[in-house]
């Protein structure tokens, strides 16, 4: 149901990237949202930004994509890891194998993906005791941490070998990348920084038709011990991190975003402050429908979009819990807890 013209703009701009050498490789994967974009980066050392989930699917296309522009899995030398979802670092370790290539990621990534099978676990256990602590059933929850394992085959453990540190940069031939790390999507979500073209890579940080979700995640470090009288299980505060690792970007002077997902974004401030809009929205809708009493987030979200499919419930609660901590922050509404459950009334 597109326009010429709006098929024309994908095209100019993905055109443009190509120009500065950067080629978008469409990987299919398994899960609902849709194909995954790595990058190619024809320079020196030959990049490969993400690589898709770890399914022959997945590597068939990818050798194809790189067979169209005249290259084997062989000859990438540098890969780059954007963030810990499996959807773009599954093929990583094979494609290291193969190639033999460095594989750079960001420092505070690096032994996450080095010990993937136990993190993932970790991250299970983690969002369990979340879901459980906002009030999904038990049978839900089990339900749930089954899909969870069966996808985890779709990734796989990697060893990077170059750490990016926050700020850094990563010299190609042609080209520096800045490394910047803006957390909210995931705990690890890093930005790559064509600086001379002003493009910026930004995997899942931003993407033009979807709203990134800020999945509730495992911190990547160890927290600081809360303080005395501090809630001992606070939880990540994954909304409010990534409303603020958007006003970095909106800030920065960019004239192309090439996405995890979908298109190229041309105007990412205009889309940025549409996302910002659009999280106020619903945190005022939240805080209407508890107007009336406290509620569970569980049955906030309940309320908001019914009975949603198992393998959606944990999304629907982030979601529900990120718009609920705009409105803690702004002390518009409080939460209590009682018998390990989790209610939150209008201030
Ligand atoms: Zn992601």
């Amino acid at each position: 149901m597109t326009s010429d013209g709006e098929r024309g703009q994908p095209e100019r701009e993905l055109a443009a990237a190509a120009q500065a050498g950067i080629h978008r490789l469409a990987i299919p994967t398994p899960f609902q949202v849709g194909r995954v974009n790595a990058y190619l980066i024809e320079d020196s050392p030959l990049t490969l930004l993400d690589s898709g989930p770890n399914s022959a699917k997945a590597m068939d296309e990818l050798e194809q994509a790189l067979a169209a522009r005249g290259h084997a899995v062989e000859d990438i030398e540098l890969l780059i890891v954007t963030h810990q979802h499996i959807d773009h670092f599954g093929l990583a370790s094979i494609l290291a194998r193969r190639s033999g290539a460095e594989v750079a990621a960001l420092d505070l990534l690096a032994p996450y993906l080095a010990r993937f099978g136990q993190e993932a676990e970790a991250d299970d256990r983690f969002a369990q005791a979340i879901m459980l602590r906002h009030g999904i059933p038990a049978e839900i929850v089990t339900a749930l941490r089954a899909v969870s394992a069966s996808f985890r085959a779709w990734g796989s453990a990697v060893e990077v070998t170059r750490p990016l540190a926050h700020g850094s940069q990563l010299a190609l031939r042609d080209r520096t990348l800045r490394v910047l790390h803006r957390p909210g999507h995931s705990p690890s979500d890093t930005v790559f920084l064509d600086e001379s073209r002003a493009i910026l890579l930004a995997a899942d940080h931003l993407i033009k038709h979807i709203s990134s979700n800020p999945l509730l995640a495992r911190p990547l470090l160890p927290r600081a011990e809360p303080a005395a009288g501090a809630p001992a299980d606070e939880r990540p505060r994954a909304l409010l991190t990534y409303l603020d690792s958007l006003a970095e970007t909106r800030a920065m002077e960019l004239s192309l975003v090439l996405p995890g997902h979908g298109q190229p974004i041309a105007d990412h401030a205009v889309l940025i402050e549409e996302r910002f809009r659009m999280h106020r929205r619903r945190a005022e809708r939240i805080r209407g429908l508890i107007a009336s009493g406290p509620a569970s987030a569980h049955e906030i979200a309940h309320e908001l979009w019914g009975n949603v499919a198992v393998t959606q419930a944990y999304l629907t609660l982030s979601e529900v819990l990120g718009h609920l901590d705009m409105l803690l922050a702004d002390g518009r509404v409080v939460e209590h807890e009682r018998d390990g459950v989790v209610r939150f009334e209008a201030a």
